[in-house]
Parts: structure tokens; C-alpha cells; sequence
């Protein structure tokens, strides 16, 4: 009967355990042993919550990224990395974050880029190559992970990235091509493969989600000559494909010599019927008939409806499974107590959902009656969502009809608001400002945490976050930043903070999915309408701005970026839900502008990653996106200058919609890939004003004042000196004030040699 399995369990830990003990470990706190002690226990009680299924999961652990794994899997690891000479757990954090425990911050290396995981929140590490890349296979890791399943007792089913998704996701650095590599890679992967089956393995899962994404042919042929060389083998390979559909890669994907694929059937529900019948006598078709992308639960009934009738054609060689790793959806919904029991009906964590597939599975095997219980108790939770009173608000609804087209212009174009916006603000040349946060200390996050158990009360809450905004003030009046910001020492998070003040959100204790390494975010859960119920951040602006006559920028979290940095209720369109938050952020921004907040920034962190894979769809999203940023932004006067903020934004493909959103100033990052992403200003003339990331963030190393030079002389080169701005590429939260000041005063001098 139909196997049950699953595609990637979370690895952090349902408390974090493992952000806790990386950050330990790199601060020098524990050492390696207890570190890999604690990896252990992670992964044996991942093991346990999967024990129901047919295969236990193993190599869906990371200490870091997974993509980054497979580099060393693989033995692909840049020299700069390979300080021990011999690809030790310490050259893999150098080449993760520029860093390994005990190197001085002088003498770190530069990290890897990173970039996004497909339209996911979670981002890898970029495989780097070259002309002369070689491989190596290195594969005691994965080995001593399977082994110890084993010895739990677990038939074991490893997942490894597949060959072609891995060159795909990486970047060459000189000219060639990646796809040339495929020939010194396809030995690795067969040596792989004959370990594997060596160790009696029966099934390895091959990932292979490039196949959701627009493939030329050049891409489409590698698929083919890749399986078709891996083709003598005493394993099995199931090959998944997920995020989407394979739809025109469909015809390929059918014709690869693999035992088994993998469906997204929530995203790619199409491809089913057309895949059907071209599966051999032999294929297993595994269909991810649950969301691994969401938190709702799954109308099960719904997905019998479906399944059964292809239970009945395939027998088993029907499999069951989410719709990808669960590695994007927070590991236990039962550890909640702050979610209203209402809410908590209609949802499933990464645990809940490994139960739905049991349920699934039983229905399957012994017909419905024999689950009639959970089938019942799911339909009455759903049924109950649809009509809840706490889903629908008449007056957001019709707040949201009535939109006009004017309200997302500004009132004058560009040229003449700069004018006007100069006169008041009276900058000078190259002004330096901050992307928003400063590090939140210990001592931060202590208050915050007092406050939120009721330890201490409002009022001793807001004397500290004062004092905190009053001491960021200080320093950014001592490094003489032109354009000061408060600092955020409230936030917790860019979207959660706004989340936690409209209705129409709740939000998770525990609910933490992995962004980057030992980076988690707690994505809201967006259930109902949206609305402001009050001022979300005027009090903290307002605050900063009476401590200093320089010009404060309002800080404010934008309505795609709080939405894409969701999960997002999925009973109407992202699009409509995107424009009653934008309409929310559009009260506030108006607000701050009539306290007299002359520069708001609104961040659009996100508004990239919400791209569709297919190129296709991408028009429809850039539209209704951008014009829910300028809702938000645009009920101002003139004279306000609006800034925004863009993370990772490798925008070369999508720049005239950045132009379009008609921000003022738009600070980006660029430091981490070399400025290459300003190339794209060689072909477009960007209208507005626009401050290059100086330097990286996301690492601990400091920036020389030269390298700002440079960066900035680099950058003057395709934008007028005029329009440009010094900032770093990202907040500074996450690191310290060892690190802060000494970067911000290079970005300072930096600002000195170039005004002159
Ligand atoms: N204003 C935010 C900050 O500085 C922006 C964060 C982000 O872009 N991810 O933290
Ligand atoms: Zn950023």
C-alpha cells in the first residue's frame, strides 16, 4: 500500500536548540564535541516525530545550509575556505559567514554569497565554480548519519541534492559555464551512489526543484545526459521536483531513468493527470498532497477525493508525502499556548502535518471509516474557519473597494519633489544614513522579554526602549550620519512588530522556521481581514526626532514584505490581502508625515522573493506589488522624501518595476556580490536616488575605507555622484557595536575623501 514518507524535517529544533549552540560554539562557549552532541539530539528526535512513516529522512540536517553541505559533499570548496587544508567543520563556518571560532576579525575570509532558496524565506549558500572546478566526493558525514538511524532501527532513505539542480543553483566566476562541469561531476555522484547501495540503502532522494523553473534547452538536455549516465546503479532514485509545477519540463522529467518522482500536488496539481500515464510499470509516483509551504490544515477529505481514485490505478507504487521539506514551516503546533484555541483549530505545524499524512495514509489502506474521528473533527475545524466571525471585517472590505488609481501617485514626478525635498532637508553630497536597526544587545532583548512576561510594566518598558533610542542617537550624532534613525530596539522583528499591532494576525511562541544558518524568523500568520487599530510606531519617531535636530527617518515595514514574510490566509487572493495591509501602512505613513517626519522609510525587504519561478506570472505579481507599496507610500506631500529598502535584490530582471514604486531613495545591498548587481544601472538609467550597500552586514569583518571608496567610485561610475548615498547593505541589528562603530566611521571617512 501506498508508502508514506517525507521530503525534510526542520533542523533547528523545536526550541532552537541548534541557533543556540552554533552561536555558542562560534563565540567561543562550548566546543566542537558538545556542538555536534547537540546536532545529535536534534536529529534523534526529528527521527522519533517520523518514526510512523516508511523512511526515516537522513542528510536533510545542515549545521548551516544544505546547498552548502553538498558543496562539501561534493569537495567543491573554494581555497580561501580551506584553511586546514582538509574541509573541517571550522572551514565550513568560514565560508558560511567569513568567520570560524578564534579567527580575529581582521583575518576572516570572504563568506559565500547567499542567496535565496527558490521563492522560499531561507537562503544557501552559492556553490561557486570555475573553469577549473574539480570534485571529490566526501561523504562521511552523510554516511555517519545514516548509520546512525540505523542503529535506531530506521530503514533510512538519504536525501541528496540532485546533480543538475546543483549546478544550477550555482554561479561560475570567471566566465564558463557551469553546465560544463556536469562531466567531472557525474563520477562524484556515482561513486555516491555505489557507497550508498554498498551500505544496502534501497531509495536515495534526488532534489531536483530546478525542474519547477523556466529551463532552456541547454538545461533540459543536462537533465537527460545527467540520469542517463547515473543510470547503472544498485540504488533507487526518487527524483523531487517541488515549489511548483514542471509543466513544459514535464516531457523531460517523464523520460528520466529514475524509479520514482516527486509531485508538489498543491502547486503543480496539473501536472498529475498528464503524468499518469506515462509512468513506467515499474515508476513510484509520490504525490505532496500536504502544504509544505503553509500552516493551514489540510482538507483531508478533499485530498481522498483525489488520491483514491489513483491509489486505485498505481497500488503501491502510489507514495504519500508534504508537498516539499518541511523545512519552511515551524516544527510543533502542541507547544502553543498563546494562538486562540479558534485559530489553533484551523492550523498544522511540521508535526501535525506528518500526522495528516498518517490519517491519509490509514484512509488509503483501510478505507475512510477507519480514521472516521480525524476525518470528522478536520472537516468541522475547516467549516469553521470559512464562517468564523474573526476572518471577516465589512468596514476593511470596503475600505478596499474604495481605492482610487490616484492614491498610489505621488503628486508631482520625481525631478520636482527632489527639488522641493532638498530645500527642506538641505543634505549634503554622498549623505550617510543607516538602513534602521542597531545592534540589539543583550540588555534589548532582555527588556523586551521582561515586558512581554509582564516581569516589568509599560512604563519602565518604555523609560528603557528610551533610553536605548536616546544612546543610538548619541552615537549617530557623534559619527555625524546625516540621516539618523531610531534604532528599533522595540522590534523584535521588521514584520512581526507590525503583525503584532493589526488585527487580523496572530502569532506563534515557538513558530520559528530557519531564514539563514543560525537565523530564524517567527512568521506571522495572517487569518483575517487586516486593519490598524492605532498608531504603530509615531510614539519611538517622534521620541528620536525631539533628541536631534538632524532629520530622523520613520522607519515602517512595507505591505509586500510584511505579506510575503507571512503565511498568508489562503481562502482569498495574496493580492487583495497585500492591499488591505497596504492601506494599514498608508494610515501610519500619513501620520508620521503630519507629525512632521520629513524622510519615511518604508522597507520592501521581500518584495523580490515573492517572484513567481515561472517568468510567466511574473508580470501579474510585479503589478499588483508594486502598486501596493506606492498605496502605502503615496498619500504624502511633495516635500516628503521616501526611502526604501531592499535585501539580497538581484533586480537586474525586474528593475523597471523598482523604478516604478517611485521611491525616492532606494538603499540596496551590493556589497556581498562586488557591486556586480550594479551592472544592471550600465543598461537603465534609474531615475531616482539610490545608496549601494558599502559593505556587507552580514558578517562580522569591518570595512576598510578604501574598499567603501572603491565601491563608491565603482558605483558613481553608472549613477550621477548626485543621487547617491552611503549606507550599509542591511540593518545592524545583528551585530555588535564592536563591529558597528568602527564600520560606520570607516563609512564616514569614506563619505569625507569623497565629498572632497
Ligand atoms: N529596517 C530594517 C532593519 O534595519 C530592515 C531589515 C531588512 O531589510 N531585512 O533591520
Ligand atoms: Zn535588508
Amino acid at each position: 500500500m501506498a508508502k508514506l514518507h517525507n521530503l525534510g524535517f526542520p533542523r533547528i529544533g523545536e526550541n532552537r536548540q541548534l541557533k543556540f549552540a552554533l552561536e555558542h560554539y562560534w563565540q567561543g562557549k562550548i566546543d566542537q564535541q558538545t556542538l555536534q552532541d547537540n546536532a545529535q539530539a536534534i536529529r534523534a528526535k526529528n527521527l522519533k516525530l517520523q518514526q510512523h512513516l516508511d523512511f526515516a529522512q537522513v542528510g536533510d540536517f545542515s549545521f548551516y545550509d544544505h546547498v552548502l553541505d553538498t558543496s562539501f559533499l561534493l569537495g567543491n570548496v573554494p581555497k580561501r575556505a580551506d584553511r586546514d587544508g582538509e574541509n573541517t567543520l571550522d572551514d565550513y563556518f568560514r565560508l558560511a559567514r567569513g568567520q570560524a571560532p578564534g579567527d580575529t576579525s581582521c583575518c576572516g575570509i570572504a563568506a559565500g554569497e547567499m542567496t535565496k532558496w527558490f521563492d522560499t524565506n531561507y537562503h544557501y549558500i552559492v556553490p561557486e565554480f570555475c573553469q577549473q572546478t574539480s570534485f571529490e566526493l566526501n561523504a562521511d558525514k552523510l554516511i555517519k548519519q545514516i548509520n546512525e538511524a540505523r542503529a535506531k532501527g530506521f530503514v533510512t532513505k538519504p536525501v541528496i541534492l540532485g546533480p543538475v539542480t546543483y549546478l544550477w543553483l550555482g554561479k561560475a566566476k570567471d566566465e564558463s559555464n557551469p553546465l560544463h562541469l556536469l562531466d567531472t561531476l557525474l563520477p562524484v555522484y556515482q561513486q555516491l551512489l555505489t557507497k550508498l547501495a554498498k551500505l544496502g540503502i534501497e531509495w536515495v532522494q534526488f532534489d531536483e526543484p530546478a525542474l519547477v523553473t523556466d529551463l532552456d534547452n541547454e538545461w533540459l538536455l543536462a537533465y537527460r545526459y545527467a540520469y542517463q549516465y547515473l543510470k547503472e546503479r544498485q540504488v533507487k532514485i526518487l527524483l523531487t521536483t517541488y515549489f511548483g509545477a514542471l509543466a513544459s519540463n514535464l516531457p523531460t522529467a517523464c523520460q528520466l531513468p529514475v524509479d520514482g518522482i516527486h509531485l508538489d500536488a498543491i502547486k503543480g496539481k496539473a501536472d498529475i493527470a498528464q503524468i499518469l500515464p506515462q509512468l513506467s510499470e515499474q515508476q513510484v509516483l509520490s504525490l505532496g498532497v500536504i502544504d509544505g509551504r503553509n500552516i493551514w490544515k489540510t482538507e483531508l477529505n478533499k485530498v481522498l477525493d483525489f488520491i483514491e481514485p489513483i491509489a486505485e490505478q498505481l497500488g503501491d507504487r502510489l507514495w504519500l508525502a508534504p508537498s516539499c521539506s518541511l523545512l519552511h514551516v515551524p516544527v510543533d503546533l502542541d507547544v502553543e499556548n498563546n494562538i486562540p484555541e479558534e485559530v489553533k483549530n484551523w492550523l498544522a505545524f511540521a508535526k501535525q502535518k506528518l500526522n495528516e499524512l498518517t490519517v491519509l495514509g490509514k484512509a488509503l489502506k483501510f478505507g475512510r471509516e477507519s480514521v472516521a474521528t480525524e476525518l470528522a473533527e478536520n472537516t468541522r475545524c475547516l467549516v469553521a474557519r470559512t464562517s468564523s466571525a474573526l476572518v471577516n471585517n465589512d468596514a476593511v472590505r470596503q475600505a478596499v473597494q474604495q481605492v482610487r488609481a490616484e492614491d498610489s501617485q505621488r503628486q508631482s514626478p520625481y525631478p520636482q519633489r527632489a527639488v522641493l525635498q532638498q530645500s527642506k532637508l538641505k543634505l549634503p553630497r554622498f549623505p550617510t544614513t543607516t538602513i534602521g536597526s542597531f545592534p540589539q544587545t543583550s540588555e534589548i532583548r532582555a527588556t523586551r522579554r521582561e515586558f512581554k512576561q509582564n516581569k516589568i510594566d509599560l512604563s519602565s518598558y518604555q523609560q528603557k526602549i528610551k533610553t536605548e533610542i536616546k544612546q543610538c542617537i548619541e552615537i549617530q550624532e557623534e559619527l555625524q550620519l546625516d540621516v539618523l534613525v531610531h534604532g528599533e530596539a522595540e522590534r523584535n522583528d521588521m514584520v512581526e512588530y507590525f503583525g503584532e499591532q493589526l488585527s487580523g494576525f496572530v502569532f506563534s511562541q515557538f513558530g520559528w522556521v530557519q531564514s539563514y544558518g543560525s537565523r530564524c524568523v517567527k512568521p506571522p500568520i495572517i487569518y483575517g481581514d487586516v486593519s490598524r487599530q492605532g498608531s504603530l510606531t509615531l510614539d519611538w519617531t517622534l521620541y528620536a526626532q525631539s533628541l536631534t535636530k538632524k532629520p530622523l527617518k520613520g522607519m515602517l515595514s512595507g505591505p509586500v514584505t510584511i505579506l510575503n514574510w507571512s503565511f498568508v490566509r489562503d481562502d482569498q487572493p495574496r493580492s487583495e490581502t497585500c492591499q488591505q495591509i497596504a492601506l494599514a501602512i498608508r494610515d501610519e505613513v500619513i501620520d508620521l508625515e503630519a507629525a512632521g517626519i520629513g524622510i519615511i522609510q518604508i522597507d520592501e525587504a521581500a518584495l523580490r522573493e515573492g517572484l513567481p519561478l515561472r517568468k510567466s506570472q511574473w508580470q501579474d505579481y510585479l503589478t499588483w506589488s508594486v502598486n501596493a507599496f506606492k498605496l502605502s507610500a503615496n498619500g504624502v506631500q511633495d516635500s516628503t522624501q521616501i526611502h526604501t529598502h531592499m535585501c539580497y535584490s538581484e533586480f537586474n530582471d525586474i528593475i523597471e518595476a523598482i523604478a516604478n514604486m517611485d521611491a525616492d531613495v532606494i538603499t540596496i545591498e551590493t556589497s556581498r556580490s562586488d557591486m556586480e548587481l550594479l551592472d544592471v544601472f550600465d543598461q537603465f538609467a534609474y531615475p531616482n536616488q539610490i545608496g549601494p550597500g558599502v559593505y556587507d552586514i552580514h558578517t562580522p569583518n569591518i570595512p576598510t575605507v578604501d574598499s567603501i571608496v572603491q565601491l563608491m567610485n565603482s558605483a558613481s561610475e553608472r549613477i550621477p555622484a548626485e543621487r547617491l548615498w552611503l549606507n550599509p547593505d542591511c540593518g545592524l541589528k545583528t551585530r555588535g557595536w564592536q563591529e558597528v562603530t568602527p564600520a560606520l566611521e570607516n563609512m564616514m571617512a569614506a563619505a569625507q575623501i569623497l565629498r572632497q
